[in-house]
């Protein structure tokens, strides 16, 4: 059977409160599976079906059988009242989602007006508001074989690009989702052939010494060789570039970039520590309230490799 259509009648979604998540409805039960995963199952009469995960986005895209969302369309009889409450919370999360992209676009306008200005007092030129999001390349163009390819330096003496003989200076990411709407940003796209461009120098110094002030980071972080290492990176990716988001930071790129250390660290330690030894050692740290034992190992080709970080909490609450 298919779902019900909605009939107009508005009459019986006003004598419901509105769902604010889709857990809130009783046609869908979380639990526990046996191998001890999360699951829910769909409880309208008819389907039952059941789903790995607790995403309540797809709970609701399941009942009104949303494309996009990998995941099948509810083929149980979904009651009128319910469905019409199922789209009023998918239009006010539409709405939130519309919100928060606006509130975002905000900040990043206020970031770089605010940025813009000090760059101004710094150079005595009037604000630039241009100059974070100038690019060189329109954003629409037929895709060439270059395409993905490095075109252009961030700074002035960055290295030239490949898929244009203008060796270009200025460039960012992205520009935020509905800068659009500021026509100013997507302005002429400034081209300043190689040359040294103090305005584009300073902007770059004015937004690294305000991601370091805002985030509470050190001062010296603009001097790490990490960091050296993201300003060089940048260089070379194509505009349309999106930074990861904390999920993959600390999903597969943690996991990863750990492994690779824990690997290298360990082959350094055994290297040669047959002949000449292994050492063990380690220090306690709080951080955040939270008690930590770190263990090192030092060897003849690594004087310093950290083997593990022991949390400790467990061991304090029991007093021993
Ligand atoms: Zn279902």
């Amino acid at each position: 059977m298919s779902n019900n259509s909605e009939n107009g009648d508005g009459d019986l979604a006003a004598e419901m409160p509105p769902l604010l998540e889709a857990w809130d409805c009783n046609k869908v039960e979380r639990r526990t599976a046996a191998d001890g995963s999360s699951v829910w199952n769909c409880r309208q009469p008819g389907c039952n079906k059941e789903f790995k995960g607790l995403n309540s986005t797809k709970v609701l895209a399941h009942w009104l059988g949303t494309k996009g969302k990998s995941i099948a369309k509810c083929k149980g009889t979904i009651d009128l009242l319910d469905l019409r409450r199922y789209k009023q919370l998918h239009n006010s999360k539409e709405v939130t989602k519309i919100d928060k992209v606006k509130k975002d676009t905000q900040m990043a306008m206020e970031i770089q007006d605010t940025q813009a200005e000090v760059v101004a007092s710094l150079t005595g030129h009037p604000p630039d508001y241009s100059t974070p999001n100038s690019i060189v390349l329109p954003t629409r163009r037929r895709k060439s074989p270059t395409d993905g390819m490095p075109i252009i330096s961030l700074l002035g003496n960055g290295p030239v690009g490949f898929a244009s003989a203008a060796s270009a200076s200025t460039i960012t990411m992205s520009p935020p989702l509905s800068a659009a709407k500021k026509p100013r940003i997507f302005g002429q796209p400034k081209i300043f052939s190689g040359a040294p461009n103090p305005q584009a120098e300073k902007a770059m110094d004015v937004a690294i010494a305000d991601l370091i002030h805002s985030r509470g980071d050190s001062f010296s972080l603009s001097n790490c060789p990490k960091f050296v290492r993201v300003l060089n990176c940048a260089k070379m990716i194509p505009s349309t570039y999106k930074p990861p988001g904390r999920n993959e930071i600390g999903g597969q790129y943690l996991d990863e970039l750990y492994e690779n250390t824990m690997v290298k660290t360990k082959t350094a330690l055994r290297t040669d520590s047959e002949l000449c030894g292994l050492s063990v050692f380690g220090d306690g740290a709080t951080m955040k309230n939270s008690p930590l034992v770190n263990v090192l190992g030092a060897g003849v080709n690594c004087p310093s490799g950290v083997l593990d970080i022991i949390d400790c909490t467990g061991h304090c609450e029991k007093g021993a």
